[in-house]
This record gives C-alpha cells, sequence and structure tokens, in this order.
C-alpha cells in the first residue's frame, strides 16, 4: 500500500494548486484525476479573472492560446427574442492593478489550462495518476481520515487528504463532511461550444474587440455568451431547486431558442460557427459562507467546498487560492504531528480572512440579487421596456420637450417598481458595504415609499 504524506484528489486548478504547493513544501504528494489525461473532464472553457495573473506569479509562464476580454455587453430581448437595448461597457480605471485596467478575463480552454497547472505541480514532485477513480475514503478508528481508495480497490495512504474533486465531491461526501448540496446551493449549467474561424472573428469582431455578452429575456434566465480561442461558448443555468419556477423542466430546450432566434442567431450565422460540443455541468453557487469544510485528516478545496463566487459562480481563483491555502496548512499540520480537526482549523480560518472569506461576506445579498434579477426571466417584462425607454426623448417622433415629458411620466409611474427593487436587491447589498451616503438615499426613498403606501396608492408588484 502507497502512503504519502497528501493524498490529493481532483486535477483541476484547486487539486492542481495544493499538489504543486505541497511539493513545494517537501511533502511526499500524490494527485489522483479519473480523467484519462488532465482537463478532459473540465467544463471546456472559461475566463480566468485578471487577480490570478496579479496573484500567482507562474502564470508568466503560461503559453496557451487565449483572448483578452476588454469589453462586456449586455443585451435586453423582448418576448419575441428581439434586442431592444444594449449597452457595452470596458475596463475601468477604477481597477486597484494593471491587468483588471487592462481586461475583463482571459479566455482559455480548460483542457490547456488545467494541463499547464498539473505540469507545475509535476514539476514541483508531485506524483500524477490520472485514469483513476477515488471511489472512498479510508478511515481510521477514530473516523479520521487516512487517504482513499481507488475504483481498483487500490488504498492510497495519506496524513491528510485535499479533496478537489469538484462540484459532486464524493469524498467531501464519504468524510461525513456534507450531505448532498441543498437545492438553492447548486445549479445545472448547459452550454454549447461553437467553432469558429479566428481569422474570421478577428475580421468581424476587431482583434482588439473582443466582448463577452450577456443576454436577458423574459423566456429564458440570463444566457452568457464567452468569446475562446477558436469559438464561444453559450450557456445558461439555474438553481436546481427552482427549475420548476420560472425555467421550466429542459434547459436543453431554452439552450436551443436562445441560439436559433434574435441576435445571437445573427451572430453565429456571421461568423458561420458550428456547434461542437454540448455539456452539461453542476456548479455550487452559494448563498451563504460555506461550512464544514475541513474535518479531522481532510480539507476540501474550490467547487468541493462550495467556494465558486456568489455572484457570477466565477471559481477557478477559488479553486486556485483555497488548493494553496490547504497546502499550506497541510505542511504545518504535519509538521506539528497534528492532522486532527482541531489542527486542521487552521485552514478555515486563513480562508475565512482570505480574498474568499472577503467574497462569502455578502454570498447571500448577492445569491438573492442574481436569482431575483438575472435567473428570473419575470423581470425583464418590466426591466427592459423601461431601460428601452430610456433614450426616448431623443426620437424623432415629436418635439424633443414633449418627448421628455412624456418618458418623465411614465418613469414617475414606474417609481414604485423601482423603489421595490432597490429595496429588495440593492439596498441589502449597500447595507452591508457600508456606503453611508447611499444607504442614506435609498433610506429616504424608501420612506418616501411608505409614506405614499399609507396614502393608499397601489403599488406594482413583481410576478
Ligand atoms: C459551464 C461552466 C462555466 C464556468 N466558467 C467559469 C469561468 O469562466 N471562470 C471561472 O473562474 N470559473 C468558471 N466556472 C467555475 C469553475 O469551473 C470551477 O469553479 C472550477 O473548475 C473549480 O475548480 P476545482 O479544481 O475545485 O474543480 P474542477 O475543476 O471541477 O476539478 C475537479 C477534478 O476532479 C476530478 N474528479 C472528480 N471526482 C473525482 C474522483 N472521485 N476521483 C478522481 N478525480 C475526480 C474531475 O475529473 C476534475 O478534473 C464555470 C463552471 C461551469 C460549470
Amino acid at each position: 500500500m502507497a502512503k504519502y504524506d497528501v493524498v490529493v484528489v481532483g486535477g483541476g486548478p484547486g487539486g492542481s494548486l495544493a499538489a504543486k504547493t505541497a511539493s513545494e513544501k517537501g511533502l511526499k504528494t500524490i494527485m489522483i484525476e479519473r480523467g484519462r489525461k488532465i482537463g478532459d473532464k473540465s467544463s471546456s472553457g472559461c475566463g480566468l479573472a485578471p487577480r490570478i495573473f496579479r496573484d500567482f506569479d507562474f502564470i508568466k509562464k503560461m503559453n496557451i492560446p487565449g483572448i483578452k476580454i476588454k469589453y462586456q455587453s449586455m443585451h435586453m430581448l423582448d418576448e419575441n427574442l428581439e434586442e431592444r437595448f444594449m449597452i457595452r461597457w470596458s475596463t475601468s480605471d477604477l481597477a486597484e492593478y494593471p491587468e483588471a485596467r487592462e481586461f475583463f478575463q482571459f479566455d482559455v480552454y480548460r483542457r490547456d489550462f488545467d494541463r499547464f497547472l498539473a505540469e507545475l505541480a509535476s514539476e514541483a514532485g508531485a506524483e500524477i495518476r490520472t485514469a483513476t477513480l477515488a471511489s472512498g475514503v479510508l478511515k481510521d478508528s477514530r473516523g479520521q481520515v487516512t487517504g482513499i481508495i481507488t475504483d481498483k480497490g487500490e488504498k492510497v495512504e495519506g496524513d491528510i487528504t485535499i479533496a478537489a474533486d469538484g462540484a459532486v465531491s464524493k469524498i467531501a461526501y464519504q468524510a461525513g463532511l456534507r450531505d448532498k448540496w441543498r437545492p438553492d446551493e447548486i445549479t445545472l449549467v448547459v452550454d454549447c461550444d461553437f467553432q469558429a474561424s479566428r481569422a474570421r472573428m478577428d475580421e468581424l469582431i476587431g482583434p482588439e474587440e473582443y466582448c463577452n455578452q450577456v443576454y436577458v429575456s423574459p423566456l429564458y434566465p440570463a444566457t452568457y455568451v464567452a468569446m475562446m480561442p477558436e469559438g464561444f461558448h453559450v450557456g445558461l443555468g439555474q438553481w436546481v431547486g427552482r427549475f420548476a419556477s420560472g425555467f421550466g423542466e429542459r434547459p436543453y430546450e431554452y439552450l436551443r431558442r436562445v441560439i436559433s432566434s434574435g441576435t445571437l442567431k445573427r451572430f453565429i450565422d456571421r461568423l458561420q460557427a458550428r456547434p461542437r460540443e454540448f455539456h452539461a455541468h453542476l456548479l455550487p453557487w452559494m448563498p451563504r459562507m460555506p461550512t464544514n469544510t475541513y474535518g479531522g485528516g481532510i480539507m476540501l478545496v474550490g467547487d468541493a467546498a462550495g467556494f465558486a463566487c456568489p455572484l457570477e459562480a466565477e471559481g477557478i481563483h477559488y479553486a486556485m487560492v483555497s488548493g494553496k491555502l490547504a497546502a499550506e496548512v497541510a505542511a504545518e499540520a504535519i509538521s506539528k504531528g497534528d492532522v486532527s480537526a482541531s489542527g486542521l482549523r487552521l485552514y478555515e480560518e486563513r480562508w475565512k480572512n482570505s480574498i474568499i472569506g472577503e467574497e462569502f461576506s455578502t454570498a447571500k445579498e448577492w445569491a438573492e440579487f442574481w436569482a431575483g434579477i438575472y435567473f428570473d426571466p419575470r423581470q425583464w417584462t418590466k426591466i427592459t421596456p423601461l431601460a428601452n425607454n430610456l433614450m426616448f426623448w431623443a426620437s424623432w417622433s415629436n418635439p424633443h420637450i414633449r418627448n421628455l415629458r412624456r418618458e418623465i411620466s411614465r418613469y414617475s409611474e414606474d417609481v414604485p417598481f423601482i423603489l421595490e427593487f432597490a429595496k429588495s436587491y440593492i439596498y441589502p447589498l449597500l447595507q452591508r458595504s457600508q456606503i453611508p451616503l447611499f444607504r442614506s438615499l435609498l433610506k429616504l426613498g424608501w420612506m418616501w415609499l411608505r409614506t405614499k403606501k399609507r396614502k393608499g396608492i397601489q403599488l406594482e408588484t413583481e410576478g
């Protein structure tokens, strides 16, 4: 039976960072991946956050095809899936560091990125075993995890097991750290990978003009288009527990509808893009601070711990950060000779004090914002016309002052909706973010609304 200091399960970004860091700390480390090759089992493309380039020096060595995304756009569609309003914006001077001022995301194929990270882990000394499924955990008489058992029945012992086995973490479950995800903690994302010629994309889009897009409509939850080195991805998702309400039963049917109509169809046609692969993935999207991320002899990292961002479910950076933190704590715990749950509590303290804890401090508010706006198609029956009417004053239909008057009177009818909206989704965020001026303004607005309500004015609400 093989014996290691650290057994890492999963060869995604979390696993590779854990294996790389543990090996650099001098620990005998193995990383076990079920795919035949690293990256085989991942969703096929992703955007890397600029902070990955700020936080991880080794990224400078990365030499894989990618696209710097310098623009983002949001497209609001009506019930006929025709675009009624669109905004596009670029990176901002407000960003704190150069990479974030330069691009929103660096879009790459996961196959390339995961392999790049795994190679770093291997160079650092980690043993990498692919085509091997970790099917269970080994435990000692006190219930402390002492390694894993593979699908071939091989026992792989380790002082510490780091579970980086993704959203459906068998290891977390078997270690007794988690039951199944609750339906409001996990989403199903379906996406289609389109192939297009890069030369044609450069010609039609412009090499410096690549833009990731979001489409919202009353007919399906928000859909994203992410540009990739040889094409793009179109995807949409929803919390598993909300399938029946507002999402329907068949996610692929929504995807088909999105890509076969309106602006997006014209975009696909212009690029002469062809669907290459469909995927369906589970992705944790936690409306609260994750819990139970460690136990005796074990730590959970990345998606296995529920660390995807609660606003947009961006998870690669957090997987990398948590993988690194877990390996650092493993090295300290092993050197102190205490790999019990109390010895590994430090891991939770560390990630809570990191950028992960900071993001999750407003998890509830961000998740509710997303659930109530982007994942709720009903909102767009109201918001799209509101946005569309914003520019009505510029219409040549009548003298502009007459148009402006109509526009303002239309907006005053919608004040109750706007304030309800702000109260439900914006105010809770501002309240948590402690921006006093905005809080006070919203409070005043809300008090004004309550006075109106008391006077018997009927307010429209969603639904
Ligand atoms: C459609 C989609 C699009 C996304 N886009 C982005 C994006 O653009 N940017 C971003 O930052 N995040 C994105 N995310 C989230 C991101 O993919 C995850 O947060 C991230 O991959 C988590 O990394 P991880 O290492 O924890 O897990 P994973 O990347 O899921 O890796 C887990 C690995 O463990 C292996 N494994 C699983 N079980 C076992 C087992 N029992 N034994 C052995 N091996 C096992 C798997 O094969 C896999 O290689 C997206 C997610 C989805 C679903």
